[in-house]
């Protein structure tokens, strides 16, 4: 029973997860124990990267302010670590999160994208 539910899981693995667990290559940028940021791989600006939790949330509809809490609490320190090693922060960069259909999310894996380096204009598409 436990085999099939972990053979489940492993067949069922998102594509972040598979980043994550390095199943899958990806220009990582960051990672500790909780978080990793990766480079898009089909960037939208010169700077174009991905911050995930490490654990799997479908969306932002579901994630959780206690049980979340550990990550939630660091990501923003993070986002700051990375737009700072890629020399964004003067000239100023965007922080997306898609969420749902209408938004356009089409990875099931809660992510913030990073976007930098050119003037990005608004709104959004
Ligand atoms: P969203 O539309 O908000 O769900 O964004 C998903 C993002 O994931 C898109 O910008 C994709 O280009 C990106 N993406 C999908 N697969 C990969 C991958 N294997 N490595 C890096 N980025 C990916």
């Amino acid at each position: 029973m436990s085999i099939n539910i972990q053979i489940f899981e492993i067949m069922d693995k998102c594509i972040f997860c598979k980043i994550a667990d390095k199943e899958i290559p990806a220009g990582i940028v960051y990672e500790d124990n909780e978080i990793v940021v990766f480079n898009d791989v089909n960037p939208q600006a010169p700077v174009h990267m991905l911050v995930i939790p490490k654990k799997h949330i479908e969306s932002l509809n579901v994630v959780d302010e206690y049980t979340d809490a550990g990550w939630i609490l660091k990501i923003f320190e993070v986002i700051k670590k990375v737009v700072k090693e890629k020399k964004l922060e003067n000239n100023g960069y965007r922080v997306v999160i898609n969420c749902g259909k209408d938004a356009g999310q089409a990875v099931g894996h809660v992510h913030f994208h990073i976007l930098g380096g050119r003037k990005l204009s608004w709104p959004p598409g």
